[in-house]
């Protein structure tokens, strides 16, 4: 079933914690999956900076406490260059090298500055003004929610990757063949950066279908009737859960794709539980 020929590569992000109990649960699902040997693990940012400090100093930590490389994500909007300038100086002199860049979502108010930037292209190129960072950029295999058509999605990361790209990460989908077609037609394109799918092992469905709305996530009939009756079983809806995302993740294993980014949304259980179905290779620590 697996191709033992290609070891699997995974990635795991977290968000950074709101309080001290949920700090102390984040790590304790960091070190659960640190065996997995993962690629990177990414921290996320709030829109328009709301974790700002938080996230520079959960990556910091990761970087110090464990042998894992840091991603920090980086919003656009709302900013300033002069604090993207200072953001990216800190990072860099703290050895955070990797920077998933991105535009982010409007978000009221923000920072005053002449000097704001639009789009996750920009942050790209300000980034790399500054240093030689190592930029991972978002992709959308069922289109954003603000681009015409799915050619925009292309030229848009084509733009990306001339500035300096080097992976992409996709939003989270359920719709497996969009995910192996919009590869398909990225390499048809000359488009040859990974495009790491981003699996969201579902732990909340009601909160994954109004997510789905947001971010133009198509949720399949099948996976809604798999999912029914069981909003106060959560048991069953984890086991379901896992065996879904291991079904997509082996999908597009077949495909000949071996990298993985899991969305745990600061729980290891599913992913690592999807990842032992998968038999990514451990690390002895
Ligand atoms: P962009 O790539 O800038 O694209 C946004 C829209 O603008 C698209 O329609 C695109 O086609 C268009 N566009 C882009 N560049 C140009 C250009 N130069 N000229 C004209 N049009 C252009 N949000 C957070 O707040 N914090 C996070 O940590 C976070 N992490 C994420 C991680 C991943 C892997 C993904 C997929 C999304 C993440 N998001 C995060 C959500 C993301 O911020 C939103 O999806 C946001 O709406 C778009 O950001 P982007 O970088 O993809 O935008």
């Amino acid at each position: 079933m697996i191709n033992k020929n290609h070891p699997i590569r995974v990635s795991f992000e977290f968000f950074p914690p709101k309080n001290k109990d949920m700090e102390l649960s984040l790590w304790k699902n960091i070190k659960r999956l640190e065996p997995l040997n993962p690629q990177f693990v990414s921290v996320t940012y709030g829109a328009g900076g709301s974790t700002r400090d938080r996230t520079h100093e959960l990556v910091r930590e990761i970087k110090s406490k464990t042998s894992i490389e840091p991603a920090a994500h980086l919003t656009c909007v709302n900013s300033g260059v002069e604090e993207i300038v200072e953001i990216a100086d800190k990072y860099w002199n703290d050895g955070i090298k990797h920077i998933v860049a991105l535009r982010g979502d409007k978000t009221i108010g923000g920072k005053k500055s002449k000097h704001k930037l639009k789009y996750a292209t920009d942050l790209i190129k300000l980034l790399k003004n500054c240093n030689n960072f190592d930029i991972t950029v978002s992709a959308y295999p069922e289109c954003h929610p603000d681009s015409k058509n799915m050619e925009q999605e292309f030229d848009i990361l084509k733009k990306k990757i001339d500035l300096g790209a080097t992976k992409a990460i996709t939003q989270f989908f359920f719709n497996t063949e969009k995910y192996i077609e919009f590869v398909d037609k990225a390499i048809k394109k000359n488009i040859k950066i990974p495009i790491i799918p981003g699996i969201l092992p579902i732990t909340n469905f009601r909160r994954t279908l109004s997510f789905s709305k947001a971010t133009n996530c198509s949720i399949p009939q099948w996976l809604k009737r798999m999912f029914k009756g069981l909003d106060s079983d959560p048991k069953t809806r984890e086991l379901i859960a896992a065996s879904v995302a291991a079904e997509q993740c082996q999908k597009i294993l077949n495909e000949g794709i071996n990298e993985f980014h899991f969305y745990t949304l600061n729980r290891a259980d599913l992913s690592f539980a999807i990842c032992h179905i998968l038999e990514t290779r451990f690390k002895k620590l």
